[in-house]
């Protein structure tokens, strides 16, 4: 007999992107920032390196959802923040799904719901996306679930959908729907406006990303008082460290340090997306800091990916029905979008 529960031992733990040894590859497969983190940022962790670090975090993280609370137009007792924001999308499946009841998201998206929602015991139902990643919005609302996941932008589309089609789902939908906004800093527009109109509006948000930070592990949530108050108390006791506090505090106080980054990494976005095109890769436009490519039909996917990691160079790439004839690539710097154009020209145009 097994030790553990059944849904543990059935199920798949979550996949990460691949790590490989520091230095080795051009690293383009887990959309982390090519840029460093704010030097203020950076400064606040070496202080807060000190005879503190004795002590327990304050559990509610009080400074920075004060900082959150600014950047937002939102009280502080609209945000909860997180050991990332994976930790948030953990306490609103705990908080909210019952056992065997549904949890909904649309597909292909961001496979870790799936293994929260299996873990807590919840039905884990998914809705297609269809091919040009339009919002399926009366078939996720049908689907009656608790709890509605919908990633915007998407990953690993990086496509956008329209914070009035969210809004109108939020309406639409019996339960909460949870926006995860990862890569928002990266697209035109938000989703945050609805967390604060709607009862039901989580909306997370990720400093991994767009701050350059996922080493810290530092996310934050933003919804009603109700909803913030509900999700706190399924929290680990201290899940934010000093450390992190710290780091996130100084980062968030620095916009501009990000927003130039992000400027950057939009720029060599279309840099990617050019180069692509004129291989006649299609390309879904992305909101994001990764594009979601397809090869020409005479090219497979899979062995792209394989060629490419042989010349050290790391895309993402996902064996499963609707992405693998797919390649996610992040967008790294000018020099590494350069290089991968040069391997991928090497490769493809002169066989
Ligand atoms: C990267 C990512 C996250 C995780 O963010 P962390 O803050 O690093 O936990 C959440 N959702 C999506 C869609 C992501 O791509």
């Amino acid at each position: 007999m097994s030790v553990f529960r059944p849904e543990i031992e059935e199920m798949e733990g979550y996949t990460p992107g691949f790590q490989p040894p520091e230095g080795e590859y051009i690293k383009l497969n887990t959309n982390e920032n090519p840029y460093p983190p704010s030097p203020s940022a950076l400064d606040a962790l070496r202080n807060a390196c000190g005879e503190d670090l004795r002590k327990y975090p304050d559990p509610m993280t009080a400074e920075c959802r004060r900082v959150v609370a600014e950047r937002e137009g939102a009280r502080p007792q609209n945000v909860l923040c997180g050991n990332g924001s994976d930790d948030l999308l953990n306490m609103a499946i705990r908080a909210i799904c019952p056992e065997d009841q549904a949890v909904a998201y649309p597909r292909p998206s961001y496979s870790l719901y799936s293994v929260l929602g299996r873990i807590r015991g919840a039905r884990v139902e998914t809705v297609e996306f269809p091919d040009d990643y339009s919002l399926p919005r009366r078939e996720l609302a049908r689907t009656g679930a608790r709890l509605v996941l919908v990633p915007n932008p998407n990953s690993p589309s990086g496509t956008m959908l329209p914070p009035a089609e969210m809004g109108r789902l939020a309406e639409e939908l019996e339960g909460v729907l949870l926006i995860d906004e990862a890569y928002a800093d990266f697209a035109d527009t938000d989703c945050m406006a609805l967390a604060l109109r709607h009862e039901n509006v989580i909306v997370t948000r990720s400093l991994s990303k767009s701050y350059s930070l996922a080493g810290l592990r530092f996310g934050y949530a933003v919804a009603s008082e109700r909803l913030i108050e509900g999700l706190a108390k399924v929290k680990d006791s201290y899940n934010v460290s000093r450390l992190a506090a710290a780091g996130a505090a100084a980062a968030l106080r620095d916009d501009e340090w990000m927003k130039k980054n992000v400027q950057q990494v939009r720029r060599t976005r279309e840099r990617l997306v050019e180069g692509l095109h004129e291989m006649d890769f299609h390309c879904w436009p992305s909101s994001t800091n990764f594009v979601l490519t397809r090869p020409p039909e005479e090219w497979n996917a899979g062995e792209l990916h394989e060629e490419l990691f042989g010349r050290k160079i790391l895309v993402r790439y996902f064996d499963t029905p609707r992405l693998r004839d797919c390649l996610r690539i992040t967008v790294g710097t000018d020099e590494e979008i350069d290089a991968l154009l040069d391997e991928l020209r090497d490769i493809c145009l002169t066989a």
